[in-house]
């Protein structure tokens, strides 16, 4: 058995992999493949709206959130949020947490104004900022709930005035959150909830229409939510995948059950790193993520020589991201507690064979 802690595309359940398998050779008995039926066809209508009301049902929405399978990843949702959300005059709040705010910072540039409210650049994004101000006519906040590359996470949302937008690419539906104080979450399906090809985006419908540009329909929510999530081709395998990992998510107790094994993986790990003499970790203390964890050693050869061991013992995707070194193990929801005690037990070993 593989132990992967790749930081995205990521571990998916056993189960959703078959389940995906049989639906590619013959879906839901019809005879036809996920990949070859027509997404009007009530056989996708039905799967379309399942992912969302599993969507839905998990995040505790309310009727005026409406949830979307998009196109073009996250990525995407960096342009797509000001082209929808900012007028030409008018400046929205972003705090600088990392490569993917610093993203989204440039593409809403194109759109309006920004205003950088809050920066952990000068110490390589390796803690959450705590007091900043807001000016008050800022049209919105964006932040970035989860710091995949450096390994930090908001542990307390900011409460403010204006639309909260948030990028939860590689925390959603990890933790228990009032979903509804966010006026717009977006996510890659393929950190936390299924495949790539698809993005989850939930929207305050409240916060849509105060636009004075115009938007072509494939980028503009209003569009997309009058087309129930079903504009153009969705992409169908990717929404399938989702779908069937957000009921795996339901059957094994839901958004509080994966946050009681986020913390127990995430807890175990760090005890680890800050109990070893070779690893150490990386960020502040009080930011520590649970879904990605980075650590270094101090020595660049012993970190190569740890990074042929993991592989030798079926350890994968644990090299961390470029702009940190070092190693990032993720601990997404699908990725089993036994994964983790694995990963401890040999870097156990590793460090009482390299005194
Ligand atoms: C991976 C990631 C992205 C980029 O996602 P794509 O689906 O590749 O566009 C954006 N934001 C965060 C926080 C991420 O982890």
């Amino acid at each position: 058995m593989i132990h992967n802690f790749n930081a995205g595309p990521s571990f998916l359940p056993q189960s959703v992999l078959q389940q995906a398998s049989q639906a590619i050779m013959n879906f839901n008995n019809s005879g036809l493949s996920i990949l070859e039926i027509g997404h009007r066809t009530p056989l996708f209508e039905s799967v379309m709206e399942e992912a969302r009301s599993l969507v839905k049902e998990l995040m505790n929405l309310d009727d005026k959130h409406e949830v979307l399978f998009l196109h073009g990843g996250a990525t995407t949702q960096f342009m797509q949020v000001p082209m929808n959300l900012l007028n030409e005059n008018e400046t929205a709040a972003y705090a600088d947490t990392g490569v993917w705010s610093t993203k989204a910072i440039k593409e809403a540039k194109l759109y309006g104004n920004v205003e950088i409210v809050c920066s952990s650049k000068d110490k390589n994004y390796t803690y959450i900022p705590k007091d900043f101000a807001i000016s008050n006519n800022a049209t919105y906040l964006h932040i970035t709930t989860n710091n995949t590359i450096y390994g930090t996470q908001w542990q307390k949302i900011p409460a403010v005035s204006m639309p909260l937008i948030a990028d939860m690419s590689s925390d959603i539906l990890s933790r228990q959150l009032d979903f509804n104080s966010f006026d717009l979450i977006f996510a890659g399906a393929q950190k936390n909830m299924g495949a790539a090809g698809t993005t989850l985006v939930v929207v305050n419908k409240q916060i849509l229409g105060k636009l004075n540009r115009p938007v072509p329909p494939i980028m503009d929510y209003q569009a997309h939510i009058q087309a129930k999530s079903m504009l153009n081709t969705p992409p169908v395998f990717a929404v399938y995948a989702s779908m069937i990992t957000l009921r795996w998510l339901k059957e094994n107790g839901g958004v509080a059950a994966m946050e009681k094994l986020n913390t127990e993986k995430s807890k175990l790990l760090y005890e680890a790193i800050d109990n070893s003499k070779i690893f150490k970790g990386t960020v502040a203390l009080e930011d520590r993520s649970k879904m990605n964890v980075c650590f270094v050693m101090d020595d660049a050869e012993k970190e190569k020589q740890f990074l042929e061991f993991a592989k030798q013992n079926n350890i994968y995707g644990i090299k961390g991201h470029r702009s940190v070194g070092g190693f990032r193990a993720s601990l997404y929801n699908a990725l089993p507690l036994s994964s983790v005690e694995y990963l401890v037990e040999k870097m156990k070993e590793f460090e009482n064979s390299t005194r």
